[in-house]
């Protein structure tokens, strides 16, 4: 399975990581209900831009995903929310939930945000890791 190398905590990793929590704090205006989640920041991968662990309430963000410019972290950070609080898995049609990151503007990434959450029931509890691949253009 994918891993990536957590980054040790210091005092810029805590900066990335805020910019996260920040996302996740935007989500949670959305949806009151949304559980707290646990946020990893880790070193950067080839392909790899973010994992969660479906219906784990954890993420694990890269720092690639957090600094690159060409990336929309609001988009990256809410499909893996998707996938780890509603444990809904890849989607190819779908803007939001392809496994390949696009970046959406924050209104149709909260519109998609907000159908997930909507849409979704308690699943079993599944520990399955899903990847978000992703290239810079
Ligand atoms: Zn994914």
């Amino acid at each position: 399975m994918n891993n990536l190398t957590h980054k040790t905590m210091s005092p810029e990793v805590y900066q990335l990581r805020r910019r996260v929590i920040a996302l996740i704090y935007e989500a949670q205006k959305l949806i009151p209900s949304l559980p707290r989640i646990m946020v990893r920041i880790t070193e950067n991968d080839p392909k790899i831009l973010a994992l969660a662990t479906y219906n784990k309430n954890y993420i694990e963000i890269s720092e690639r995903a957090i600094t690159c410019s060409d990336l929309d972290l609001r988009t990256i950070v809410y499909h893996e929310l998707v996938h780890t609080v509603f444990g809904i898995g890849h989607i190819e049609q779908c803007p939001l939930m392809r496994p390949v990151h696009q970046p959406l503007s924050k209104e149709e990434a909260q519109r998609l945000f907000l159908y997930y959450a909507q849409k979704s029931i308690p699943q079993k509890k599944r520990i399955i890791r899903s990847v978000s691949l992703g290239s810079i253009r």
